[in-house]
């Protein structure tokens, strides 16, 4: 894959594909940024060079059909905002008059295609769709990394139409980098920490990281299914009913594989599912009847804190309990404090998956982690041993 730092856009018009299918409210306003400003580099990089940025995305799910809530024209401002330039949009790719207006734009213009899931070949993967949309610019860059592993007109199909002149952007290099880092060259002890609700959505990514990994750490409402797989009581926790035998089999293998495996040895419990519920802390992994664990306990904090502590790789994906709730947030908060600890002494963090993020933020620890992956399901294939195929599609360029 060729970083967009191998080619000077002088004179060029780069298609750029960006993933800014952000949240818009009832005004139609952005209310977060924050996929915007980390393509802000690969813009200026290309405009900075003196080339036109033309960037094309979707939002939402209009299935192929024109609806104007999600029309990219909304998020406009924000985009000139965010870039510091004004953004022009360029309306629909198949209209009429498209070839004109994008021979309108100037070197070191930013213009903005129409959402192109208007159109339900974008996510066919059309191939007339994806040369028509390549026929628009002369460079392809790929800055996506939120749709790598969906195989769309834009995002995969359209690099054959570029070929030796496809790109990545900066933010689908360092994701890809960052993410290599951790699962390819990773220092050891490397540690995974898997935690949420349900080992249903994560079982691919165990699976996976049993083959890496030195120690595996399952926190969160997942390690009440293992608990019951065992026969301790667990109480009315969250529990999989279907994933019993899954848990003995990971449990196995870790043993195989000679991967130590950190299970909770005590938990928060509340007597219902609610921020002011009555609440005690259990003497060890058994939760008596009529609890619910809500979040790890002092012991476990503890254990899982050597271990943080004494490794190199860290990769935490799924919160330790019910953090959304300030007093069943302290194990999340503890396992975030122990990953930026671990950071500052010099170990490689990876934090990736919506809550997990979210937790982090809300400790203010962000910038104590060396990466955190906006990739939501991009990243949790990547991590199941999935080649994206966005990212096959550079590699093959
Ligand atoms: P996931 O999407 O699988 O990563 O799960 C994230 C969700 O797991 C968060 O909303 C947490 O509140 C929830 N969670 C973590 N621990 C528990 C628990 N012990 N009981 C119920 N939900 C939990």
């Amino acid at each position: 894959m060729k970083s967009i730092d191998q080619v000077n856009f002088k004179g060029k018009r780069a298609l750029v594909r960006v993933d800014y299918n952000v949240p818009l409210d009832a005004n139609m306003e952005v209310t977060s940024t924050t996929r915007i400003e980390r393509t802000r580099d690969t813009v200026r990089k290309i405009t900075g060079d003196g080339g036109i940025a033309i960037l094309m995305s979707h939002l939402g799910r209009p299935k192929g059909q024109v609806v104007d809530s999600m029309s990219l024209r909304h998020i406009v401002p924000a985009v000139s905002k965010v870039m510091e330039q004004e953004v022009i949009f360029l309306g629909d790719v198949l209209a009429p008059d498209i070839k004109e207006r994008v021979n309108a734009l100037t070197p070191g213009s930013i213009a903005l295609l129409e959402n192109l899931r208007f159109h339900a070949e974008e996510e066919k993967g059309d191939v007339a769709f994806a040369e028509k949309l390549a026929s628009l610019g002369n460079v392809y860059v790929n800055d996506a990394f939120g749709t790598a592993h969906r195989a769309h007109a834009s995002t995969t199909i359209i690099a054959r139409f570029f070929p030796g002149n496809a790109y990545a952007g900066y933010l689908l290099y360092n994701e890809d980098s960052s993410l290599q880092k951790a699962l390819t060259h990773c220092q050891r002890p490397f540690t995974a920490i898997i935690g949420g609700v349900k080992i249903s959505t994560k079982i691919g990514i165990i699976e996976n990281l049993l083959d890496k990994v030195d120690n595996l750490i399952i926190t969160g409402g997942m390690s009440y299914t293992f608990r019951k797989a065992f026969g301790v009581g667990i109480g009315t926790s969250v529990f999989e009913p279907d994933m019993v035998d899954t848990a003995l089999h990971i449990v196995k293998r870790s043993f195989c594989k000679g991967v130590n495996l950190y299970l909770p040895v005590d938990s928060v419990c509340s007597d219902q599912f609610s921020a002011d519920a009555n609440v005690m802390v259990t003497e060890d992994t058994a939760i008596p009847d009529g609890w619910m664990g809500m979040d790890i306990g002092p012991k476990t904090i503890a254990s899982f804190a050597r271990v943080i502590a004494d490794s190199r790789t860290i990769l935490w994906n799924g919160p330790a309990g019910v953090f959304e709730f300030d007093r069943f947030s302290k194990g999340t908060k503890a396992m975030a404090t122990c990953v930026a600890a671990a950071t500052a002494s010099g170990a490689y963090s990876l934090i990736g998956g919506g809550d997990s993020i979210t937790a982090v933020n809300k400790f203010g620890l962000q910038d104590l982690i060396s990466y955190i992956s906006t990739g939501g399901g991009a990243m949790l294939e990547y991590l199941e041993g999935i080649t994206l195929p966005g990212i096959e599609a550079l590699n093959n360029n």
